[in-house]
C-alpha cells in the first residue's frame, strides 16, 4: 500500500478537529469527495467542517447534504480551529481560493488524481491511476473503518459517476467500475445521483441554444469551439452554473477529437473546458495558459476581454494540436 496514503490514514485517525476542502468552481467528483470524506469522518466521532470557497451549482443541493458545505467567511466566522486539513481533488493551491491561508499554519494532506498536482500538502497522496477523487475517499474511509449506509455510498458514488461521465469516458475502467459495484452492494443508488442532472430548468435549453449558436469548427471540423458571454447569461436568466454540461455537447459532435468552450462567468473573467475524444493531451495546453487537469479534460481561467482571450485561446490550442498531431503520426 501507498507509504502517503497510510500517512494520511494515520494522521486523521489521530485528528481530532478535521477541516476538509474542495476546489474553486466544484464539480460532482468534487462535492462527492468532499461530503463522502467529512460524513465517514463525522461518523468516526470527529468534529469536522467542510468548506468550499466558491458559490456550489444550485442542482447539487438535489442532495440536501450540500448544505454541510460552508463558505470561507461561514467556517472563519464559527472561529473553527482544525487540527488537519484534508484537501480534495484540487491540483494546486490557488484551486481551494482563501483556505491556502489554512496550509500555511496547519498539517495537511492533499488527495488527487491530477497529473498536474503541485503536491502543496504537508503529505500527498496524488495517484492518476484513479478515474476519480471519489475513490481515493472510499479507500481513505475504508482503511479508517467508516461504516457506510446507502445514502454514504450514494455521495460517494456521485463523484465516480460524474467524473466518468457516467461511465463512459476512457477513465471508466475496471477500478473504477469495481469501486462503483462495491458502493452499490452497500446500498448506492445510481438513479438518484442521475437526478441532480434530470432537473433542467428550460432557462438551461435556451441557453444551450445560444452557445450553438456560436459554434465554430477549425482543422477540418477536428477542433470545436463555442462560448458564452456574460451577457448571454443574463439574457437568458442562467449563470455559468447553468452551462455544465456545454463542453460535453461539443466533444460529442461527429468528427471532434478537441472541445474548447469558453465561459465568461464574470465579466472579464474566463473559464476555458477542453475535452478531448482519442489522443489529444488536453492537460499540455490548459498547463500552458496557467490552468490544470487530465489527459482528456483539463481547464484554465483567463482575464480579459472575451473575443481577446478567444482568439488567443484557439490560435495556441491550433498551435499544440498541430504539434501534437505532428508527434502522434511520427510514432506510426
Ligand atoms: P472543467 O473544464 O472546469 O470541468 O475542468 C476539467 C478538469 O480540469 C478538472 O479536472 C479540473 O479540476 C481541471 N481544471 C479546470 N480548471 C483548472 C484550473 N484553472 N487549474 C487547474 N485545473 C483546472
Ligand atoms: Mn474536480
Ligand atoms: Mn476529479
Amino acid at each position: 500500500m501507498n507509504r502517503d496514503f497510510l500517512s494520511i490514514v494515520g494522521e486523521l485517525s489521530l485528528a481530532k478537529k478535521i477541516l476538509v476542502v474542495g476546489h474553486i468552481m466544484p464539480d460532482g467528483d468534487d462535492i462527492s469527495s468532499v461530503l463522502s470524506a467529512a460524513l465517514g469522518l463525522r461518523r468516526l466521532g470527529k468534529e469536522v467542517m467542510s468548506g468550499i470557497d466558491w458559490r456550489i451549482p444550485w442542482y447539487f443541493y438535489e442532495f440536501e447534504e450540500t448544505n454541510l458545505i460552508k463558505s470561507y467567511d461561514e467556517i472563519i466566522q464559527t472561529g473553527f480551529q482544525p487540527d488537519f486539513v484534508l484537501v480534495l481533488d484540487a491540483s494546486s493551491p490557488d484551486r481551494i481560493g482563501r483556505f491556502q491561508e489554512f496550509l500555511k499554519k496547519i498539517n495537511s494532506a492533499v488527495v488527487d488524481h491530477h497529473g498536474t498536482n503541485t503536491l502543496f500538502g504537508t503529505l500527498n497522496w496524488v495517484d492518476t491511476k484513479f478515474g476519480s477523487t471519489a475513490q481515493m475517499v472510499l479507500r481513505l474511509n475504508t482503511e479508517l473503518g467508516v461504516p457506510y449506509d446507502g445514502r454514504l455510498a450514494t455521495i460517494n458514488l456521485m463523484g465516480i459517476a460524474t467524473d466518468t461521465g457516467f461511465f463512459r469516458y476512457s477513465n471508466a475502467d475496471e477500478i473504477v467500475f469495481s469501486d462503483a459495484t462495491k458502493l452499490v452492494s452497500m446500498g448506492g443508488k445510481s438513479y438518484l445521483v442521475s437526478r441532480i442532472f434530470e432537473n433542467k430548468r428550460i432557462e438551461q435549453f435556451k441557453l444551450l441554444s445560444t452557445m450553438v449558436e456560436h459554434i465554430q469548427t477549425e482543422n477540418n471540423g477536428q477542433i470545436v469551439y463555442s462560448y458564452l458571454s456574460k451577457k448571454d447569461y443574463e439574457s437568458n436568466n442562467c449563470t455559468e452554473d447553468d452551462s455544465g454540461g456545454f463542453v460535453g455537447e461539443l466533444r460529442s459532435i461527429q468528427g471532434v477529437e478537441l472541445a474548447i468552450f469558453l465561459s465568461e462567468y464574470e465579466h472579464n473573467e474566463v473559464h476555458i473546458s477542453f475535452r478531448s475524444k482519442d489522443w489529444f493531451d488536453c492537460s499540455k495546453l490548459a498547463v500552458l495558459l496557467g490552468g490544470g487537469g487530465h489527459p482528456r479534460a483539463a481547464g484554465c481561467t483567463l482575464k480579459g476581454e472575451l473575443p481577446v482571450i478567444i482568439e488567443e485561446v484557439i490560435r495556441e490550442a491550433k498551435i499544440m494540436y498541430d504539434a501534437q498531431l505532428k508527434a502522434l503520426e511520427g510514432v506510426h
